[in-house]
């Protein structure tokens, strides 16, 4: 077995557990998982009957070019069939783009501490990383600075807005300036996996504007179906055409669809998601600052909060009470922790455990 040199260096994606594997890994019961940025509500009920009704069909292949969700995505944004990619969950789409634009001459500019799949993806390629720390203080994304290391070997620049982790939005004045200042042969993926729970304007207001930029969107969050892949990415059409040609056949299964579909016409189901995160977030803040807690004031389902102590053995302590939290260290962040925004019963039981090990 002679393996790519590339990919011997790379370090596996780290996932939060399932919870399965939790309650084996704890020994607790009912373990609390607020390490993924899940949607912390139960499955919708339209969702459910969707799939069960569709499960005597997984005999056949599923419809390749996913019409009729991207039929449906294409109305609710006002962007174009032809422009929308469907894949077996953002990562499939970012996956995709290393595929498509990356090789071992390329370099590939992203924050220090942003969704790792980036990094993971372009490895592969052999591309070479140029990581860009977030600003000092204020964790903000440097987009001065992402603008100082474009070279002529770059050939994509990776944005998650709000970021991960820290779920900070990028300024909507700001963003527009840099895409302007960015190179026409550089494509600009802007992640926006979470931006139904911030105000942040979306960058596919830009898709007329800029040609080499992608928008990433995931039914994994606010749409709560993390367990059934399914991602969406809107660019120009001369993007979406090559990235068919890498596009695995059949990546968004049978059963991914159709729930993507009843669940985009579930809007009670939205509004019931970002009242419980707002009023979760309403209680962390609150929380934080009677602890004088050094938080981030977040635009999406989580907090990072800098512990100022070794967030790996915090993690762990709180795992072996059941609280399943994400430590930073991987993302450069050695004393900061992100925890998702779970119910109002999750939340409690987080804070209870917190102030216990804190
Ligand atoms: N982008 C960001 C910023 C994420 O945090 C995640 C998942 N944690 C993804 C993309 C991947 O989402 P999906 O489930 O659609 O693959």
């Amino acid at each position: 077995m002679i393996t790519k040199k590339n990919i011997l260096n790379i370090e596996d994606y780290k996932p939060g557990k399932s919870i399965d594997s939790l309650e084996k890994g704890c020994g607790k019961k009912k373990p609390i998982k607020l390490a993924s940025n899940e949607n912390p509500l139960k499955v919708s009920k339209k969702v459910i009957k969707a799939i069960k009704d569709s499960l005597n069909k997984i005999n056949r292949y599923p419809d390749n070019s996913a019409e009729i969700l991207t039929e449906k995505l294409s109305q609710k944004f006002s962007v174009d069939t032809s422009s929308i990619i469907i894949g077996n969950g953002s990562d499939d789409i970012i996956s995709m783009l290393c595929q498509a634009f990356l090789d071992s001459e390329s370099k590939v500019i992203m924050s220090e501490s942003s969704f790792s799949m980036y990094e993971i993806c372009s490895l592969i390629q052999g591309a070479k990383i140029v990581k860009v720390p977030l600003k000092k203080d204020s964790y903000e994304t440097n987009l001065n600075e992402i603008h100082a290391k474009i070279s002529k070997d770059v050939r994509i620049i990776f944005l998650t807005n709000p970021n991960n982790p820290t779920g900070l939005a990028i300024e909507e004045k700001e963003l527009e300036n840099f895409l302007k200042t960015v190179p026409e042969n550089i494509v600009v993926v802007i992640d926006e996996a979470y931006i139904e729970f911030s105000c942040a304007k979306s960058a596919v207001n830009y898709l007329k504007s800029f040609k080499n930029i992608v928008v990433l969107r995931t039914f994994s969050k606010v749409y709560g179906l993390a367990g059934l892949r399914v991602g969406y990415g809107f660019m120009a059409s001369d993007i979406a055409k090559v990235l068919n040609k890498v596009k695995i056949p059949f990546s968004c299964n049978n059963l991914a669809q159709v729930g993507a579909i009843a669940i985009l016409e579930d809007k009670e189901f939205f509004d019931e998601t970002i009242k419980i995160i707002k009023e979760g977030k309403k209680f962390f803040i609150s929380e934080f600052e009677k602890l004088n807690l050094k938080y981030i004031k977040t635009e999406a389902n989580f907090f990072m909060i800098d512990i100022k102590r070794n967030a790996d053995a915090f993690c762990d302590k709180m795992l072996q009470e059941g609280i399943a939290i994400r430590s930073m260290s991987a993302y450069n962040l050695p004393t900061s922790i992100r925890v998702t925004i779970g119910t109002k019963k999750e939340n409690l039981s987080f804070i209870k455990t917190f102030k216990k090990i804190y």
